[in-house]
């Protein structure tokens, strides 16, 4: 009898694995961290042996917590942190390098010298990628462990060499190499991928220097991958799932059609809105990505992110030391009738869309000798609530689409004053599922849809617990001021640093 559907979440700091059962409730949560490695300023590695060995931990962790056995798993499946890269040899299974990770900056030079080179590189990797030309993809980071590990770029073009996502990698270990295969929507951000003609891009593949040898093959998110090797559980069970961490919560938030839009607040905000067929390519500088599947079709989503969110909150904390535990902001914002016309801008790190400023830096205007610590706080949580309503309107501006509501998740939805104002600000409401867990639920949906465990997609909406709903209360004249000041302050935190 098959009980669970196992989610592995694979994300930046930590391992998990969760296991659901029919009606969609998570039975067990195992979880664990692993380490961070920074080589120098503004690199970022992880130990991809690290990866699998906590991963498959955590998963034999989850099973023995739920006192269950692997034959009542009908499925795993796989959700994991984009573009952080791994290179392996196909012989030995062992990495030539570590994991460059998503945050790593080392390759930021390269791609400057390529757009350089080539002024129509750009537009060429936005029209064939969904994406702009940047470190953070995958495409320089595997060029780079071809041309600085030992060896690397003679074994590669010999076909030695595979490359993978963290998912690929998964999926190579858990299957003992029998498997090398990718999703359509970790394959979108490689930078590599064709997202029409949903195929590798020659091209690219040249521009960047990378043997196709090397590359995963390309399936859907919910489909058959393989089974799991003999010795790893009990018994055998099939890999029925691999999707972008990204994508994943979009699915797990049951966002199946064209105008549907999660936000997931975290230490940045992700944004994703579902566009459907149609790929729509962003003059503001949101990237096009492929939305998750479990057929063929190929399904697109615009997304934007909100570079500082949760960070903001963490500054207060820990630069600040404004309070100890970032649950007291809620009760601080409330304790005052509003920001006594303090505005904070928190571009530590520059404007993201649709500003595009990498010489804005944080800004607080407004200080009057009236300020107080709540004050700061309730504005810090204003601004996180203002950024998301900028992505926003880019977002309904590019694709046409009506808001009906915003469904959101992560550590700062647990802000009910955040959520109201963001309710507030935008004009429509927030919609916050009581279990925050849309990323493994939707790597966890796509895989029970692919062996039966569950029917359909109305199935899964109705496996869609209680909701807490924010509606809109502010009145329009209050709004209108709040948003004026808040693009005076955005003015103000522009162009910062001297060029
Ligand atoms: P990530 O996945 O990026 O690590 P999480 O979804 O775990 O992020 O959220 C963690 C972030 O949420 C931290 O930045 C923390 O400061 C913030 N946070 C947690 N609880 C609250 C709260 N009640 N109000 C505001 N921010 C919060």
């Amino acid at each position: 009898m098959k009980k669970f559907i196992m989610a592995l979440d694979q994300g930046t700091t930590s391992c998990r694995s969760i296991l659901f059962d029919h009606s969609g409730q998570i039975v067990s949560v195992a979880q664990q961290e692993f380490p961070q490695i920074y080589p120098q300023p503004g690199w970022v590695e992880h130990d991809p042996m690290e990866i699998w060995n906590t991963q498959l931990f955590v998963a034999l962790e989850s099973i023995r917590k739920a006192g269950a056995v692997a034959s009542e798993i009908a499925a795993i499946g796989i959700t994991n942190q984009r573009e952080t890269t791994v290179v392996w040899d196909k012989e030995t299974g062992l990495p030539v390098a570590n994991a460059i990770v998503w945050q790593c900056r080392r390759t930021a030079e390269r791609i400057d010298a390529l757009k350089d080179q080539d002024d129509h590189l750009a537009d060429y990797i936005h029209q064939t990628t969904g994406l702009i030309p940047d470190a953070y993809f995958s495409a320089s980071k595997i060029e780079w462990i071809l041309d600085y590990a030992d060896g690397a770029r003679e074994k590669a073009e010999a076909g030695k060499l595979l490359f993978g996502t963290i998912d690929t990698w998964l999926i190579w270990n858990l299957t003992k190499g029998r498997v090398h295969a990718t999703d359509r929507s970790n394959a979108s951000r490689t930078m590599l991928y064709d997202i029409e003609k949903d195929r590798w891009d020659p091209k690219l593949l040249e521009v960047f220097r990378i043997p196709e040898s090397m590359l995963p093959d390309v399936k859907p998110s919910g489909a058959r991958y393989g089974v799991t090797d003999a010795g790893l559980f009990e018994e055998e069970i099939p890999i029925c799932s691999a999707v972008g961490d990204q994508q994943s919560a979009l699915f797990g938030h049951c966002c199946f059609t064209a105008g549907d839009v999660k936000n997931t607040y975290g230490t940045g905000c992700f944004m994703l809105m579902h566009t459907g067929e149609k790929k729509t390519l962003s003059e503001k500088g949101l990237l096009t990505t492929i939305a998750a599947t479990t057929d063929d079709t190929i399904l697109y989503a615009l997304e934007g992110s909100v570079f500082a969110a949760g960070a903001a909150i963490q500054w207060l904390q820990n630069g600040l030391r404004l309070f100890d535990d970032a649950k007291v902001t809620e009760e601080m914002a409330f304790s005052v009738k509003d920001t006594d016309g303090v505005y904070v801008v928190p571009a530590f790190t520059g404007l993201g869309a649709p500003h595009w400023d990498p010489y804005a830096r944080g800004t607080v205007v407004g200080i009057t000798r009236g300020c107080t610590r709540e004050h700061l706080v309730r504005a810090t949580l204003e601004s996180i609530a203002y950024q998301t309503k900028d992505i926003l309107d880019v977002m309904l501006q590019e694709s046409g689409a009506m808001l009906e509501g915003l469904l959101v998740d992560g550590g700062v939805t647990k802000n009910r004053f955040l959520m109201q104002f963001q309710a507030d600000i935008m004009g429509v409401p927030v919609i916050s599922p009581d279990n925050a867990e849309a990323t493994a639920q939707g790597a966890a949906y796509l895989a029970g849809l692919t062996v039966g465990f569950w029917k359909d997609h109305k199935e899964l909406k109705s496996l869609q617990g209680d909701r807490l709903r924010y509606d809109p209360q502010m009145d329009p004249a209050t709004k209108m001021k709040l948003l004026h000041d808040w693009d005076r302050a955005l003015e103000r935190a522009k162009g910062w640093i001297e060029q």
